[in-house]
């Protein structure tokens, strides 16, 4: 079994106070944790893929959602605390699950990798619709229950059941 850190839309227009699109406290507090958990996957010797959300100004989820993490802003950079480094895996995004017309699937294949462990925000959006996706594709996928976050605790509580009971995802705190 083969495992990738997936680390989702940590980005500064979620994750700083002053983004376009703040996810609130409950995303700046999972921030230590992830750290904690790239750390390991360094040390493991084991892939870890950045997600990012990366938008036209034209694309149309602007419809529902502020705009945000436009194509080469500040706002839609990694933030500094988890910068990744050069042997790391940096893939954009334009939807909500990572594996929708990007280089993911093709990525970890490549690799090798067989289980995904996922972190980052929103529990409820990208998160959700990523290991929805990932399991659809026979990848198995472990959720670290204290490393993801929403702006909206009921939906947060919602996916990771959903997750867990529908998607057949592990969900257990971090070691
Ligand atoms: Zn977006």
């Amino acid at each position: 079994m083969k495992e990738a850190l997936i680390v989702i839309d940590m980005l500064n227009d979620f994750i700083k106070k002053d983004g376009c699109l703040y996810c609130g406290e409950e995303a700046e507090k999972i921030v230590s944790a992830i750290q904690k958990e790239i750390a390991a996957f360094r040390k493991k010797r084991m892939p870890l893929v950045y997600v990012c959300d990366q938008h036209l100004p034209s694309d149309l989820e602007f419809k529902m959602f502020p705009q945000h993490c436009l194509v080469g802003s500040k706002g839609a950079e990694i933030i500094s605390e988890l910068s990744p480094q050069k042997e790391d895996f940096v893939i954009p995004k334009r939807r909500f699950s990572a594996f929708f017309q990007t280089d993911l699937d093709l990525t970890l294949r490549e690799l090798g990798v067989n289980r995904l462990v996922l972190v980052g925000v929103c529990t409820n959006i990208c998160l959700l619709y990523t290991a929805a996706d990932a399991r659809m594709r026979n990848y198995k996928v472990t959720i670290l229950k204290n490393c993801v976050a929403s702006f909206d605790l009921s939906a947060h509580k919602f996916a990771l059941r959903e997750m867990e009971k529908t998607l057949g995802c592990v969900i257990k705190y971090q070691k």
